[in-house]
């Protein structure tokens, strides 16, 4: 986050005769250096004196955060830790996150995100973002006015409801939409001066956070009803009036919300929901390679629309897979009755059917004729599906049972569980790779360590957002597209699908090597960028060399010299 606005097209630059001076340097994180300052810097910008005498390269630097983080007993102090360097130094930050992804994700977000937010009043050291709350209800534009850049162009907001599978954390949440907005930057050069985490404080019914003299949000319950609505609508203007050209990105609100928003907005602003969408094509990906693995295999080259999917778990996650899944099994040829007959769905009462009276609007789509069934072993006997999709937040739901079932079913049975933090995972990947004698292809929503087996290394997939959100980000801040379509989610995941390469299927992986991420964000965002100027969406002129400018525009953390 910034004091000072960059050029668009040359990311984070900003001619040196904009910056602060001496202390005030030192304080701007997106522009400090610390010791990295060289002699002629320190002379040119006041900071003789101000610093000791020796200047480190960026490398000498890194070293030594590193050498500090790996010391720290715990994940959640090397998520304090982090936040204090980016508080700093965002530059140094950005380096070693993007130099040192596979290690550092999982602390800046899932799973270490979440004790973060569980914790944050009481790790609390600086803000970060901006905070609105329900009180600030009829002036939510003059807030945005005290947010210090002005070309902000990616937004991730949320109101904190259901943060990862760890339910209401209210203004906790925050955690949420500053890890995100990290990966933004790491994964795919989003300037971190054009972006911005914004938590809507609109309450919580979080008894433990309303009773904690700590806790960082407004201590009431939360605001509800038409009073809710206004608010979002009333942020929704603010925002886009203040700059035209955000995209913004609603994350973790209760599904109860997130549907309604999504489609209250979808064609009124540049918005998305990750949860929903963003996962959604996170997983169609993973069953597209998973599909070119077992036919590079020489199993069947079966294509996605002779899948089954049997669901577990019919909230935001779940129905957005099938939405998606649906429109690509379309494109394949099928029917939409025929495609959604394809995909099936158990929640907390059971397969989801036609007869039952109980069922939120988001899943009459998936209702099939058949009769009730009460438990997802009994629906995996009854659908006999291809792929089981775990996103029930409820851990340990596949069962030995279920998966072994799985395996005598199919030759390769897909497996992902998806929930999130780790300990809400629907199995483990031992368990998926041990009860099925080493078939499945399995993916997670939260990390797993690679798995030895019957003399083998078997490499569990993770279905990370991270592979989406900030391509699709990028490829609409490029285009400048006016609406975020599911053509865009859809052209992201057969991109991210693609970059699976013939090494990593060799090694039974299911998606790229996060070392590759800014490649293949470059590859997401050059077709989502392809799609706005495609369909008359994009407001930025289309230049001559998409891949070429799209990469040209990601943010690279460097220390170019100042003078
Ligand atoms: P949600 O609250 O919208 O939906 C949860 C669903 O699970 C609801 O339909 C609920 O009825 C159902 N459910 C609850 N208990 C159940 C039970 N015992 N048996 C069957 N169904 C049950 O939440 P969501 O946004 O859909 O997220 C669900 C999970 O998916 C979370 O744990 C989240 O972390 C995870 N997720 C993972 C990824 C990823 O891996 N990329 C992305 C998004 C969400």
């Amino acid at each position: 986050m910034s004091t000072l606005s960059p050029s668009p097209a040359a990311g984070a630059a900003v001619a040196p005769d904009e910056l602060p001076r001496g202390a005030d340097l030192l304080h701007d994180p997106l522009h400090n250096r610390g010791t990295g300052f060289s002699a002629a810097e320190r002379q040119a910008f006041g900071l003789r004196g101000l610093l000791p005498a020796r200047v480190l390269s960026l490398e000498d630097q890194i070293d030594r955060i590193l050498e500090n983080l790996r010391k720290k007993p715990t994940d959640l102090e090397k998520y304090v830790y982090l936040n204090d360097l980016v508080d700093r130094n965002e530059t140094l930050f950005y380096r070693i996150l993007i130099d040192n992804l596979d290690e550092l994700m999982p602390i800046v977000y899932t799973p270490t995100v979440g004790q973060g937010c569980q914790q944050y009043g009481h790790i609390f050291r600086r803000p970060r973002g901006l905070y609105i709350s329900s009180e600030d209800a009829g002036h939510i534009a003059d807030l945005l006015d005290n947010w210090p850049a002005e070309d902000v162009r990616v937004i991730v907001v949320t109101d904190g409801e259901r943060i990862l599978g760890l339910g209401d954390l209210g203004a906790n949440g925050m955690g949420i939409p500053v890890g995100k907005l990290s990966l933004y930057t790491a994964c795919a050069g989003i300037p971190p001066a054009m972006t911005l985490p914004i938590m809507l404080d609109v309450g919580t019914e979080n008894a433990a956070f309303l009773a904690d003299r700590l806790y960082i949000g407004m201590p009431h319950p939360r605001l509800k009803g038409e009073a809710y609505d206004a608010f979002i609508e009333e942020f929704m203007a603010a925002v886009t009036a203040r700059w035209p050209q955000v995209l913004v990105q609603f994350e973790d609100f209760a599904n109860h919300h997130a549907f309604a928003l999504l489609q209250r907005y979808r064609d009124r602003y540049r918005v998305f929901n990750d949860d929903i969408q963003g996962t959604a094509a996170v997983t169609l990906a993973g069953l597209l390679a998973a599909l070119r693995l077992i036919a590079a295999e020489g199993g069947p080259a079966r294509g996605l629309s002779e899948q089954r999917l049997l669901f577990l778990g019919a909230g935001e996650a779940g129905v957005g897979i099938a939405d998606l899944v649906v429109s690509a099994m379309m494109e394949e040829g099928l029917s939409a009755e025929e495609a959604r007959g394809r995909c099936w769905f158990v929640d907390s009462h059971g397969l989801v059917v036609r007869s039952r009276a109980d069922l939120a609007a988001h899943k009459l789509p998936y209702a099939h004729e058949h009769p009730p069934v009460a438990d997802f072993l009994a629906a995996v006997e009854e659908v006999r599906p291809t792929a089981i999709i775990g996103v029930s937040g409820q851990p340990r739901t596949f069962t030995r049972e279920v998966i072994e079932r799985m395996g005598r079913y199919n030759e390769r049975p897909i497996i992902f569980a998806l929930s999130n933090p780790t300990s809400k995972s629907e199995c483990t990947a031992e368990e998926a790779y041990t009860y099925t004698g080493g078939r499945a292809i399995f993916a997670s929503g939260s990390p797993f360590p690679s798995v030895k087996l019957y003399g083998k290394t078997y490499n569990p997939g993770q279905g990370n957002n991270s592979y989406i959100f900030p391509g699709v980000g990028l490829g609409v801040v490029v285009s400048g597209a006016g609406h975020v379509t599911d053509e865009m989610f859809e052209a992201a995941a057969r991109t991210l699908a693609a970059q699976v390469t013939a090494d990593d299927m060799a090694n039974g992986r299911i998606y790229p090597t996060l070392s590759r991420i800014r490649e293949v964000s470059a590859a997401i965002a050059t077709a989502v960028a392809g799609i706005a100027y495609q369909h008359g969406l994009a407001t930025e002129p289309r230049p001559d060399d998409l891949p070429g400018y799209v990469r040209a525009f990601m943010y690279n953390p460097t220390y170019d010299p100042l003078v």
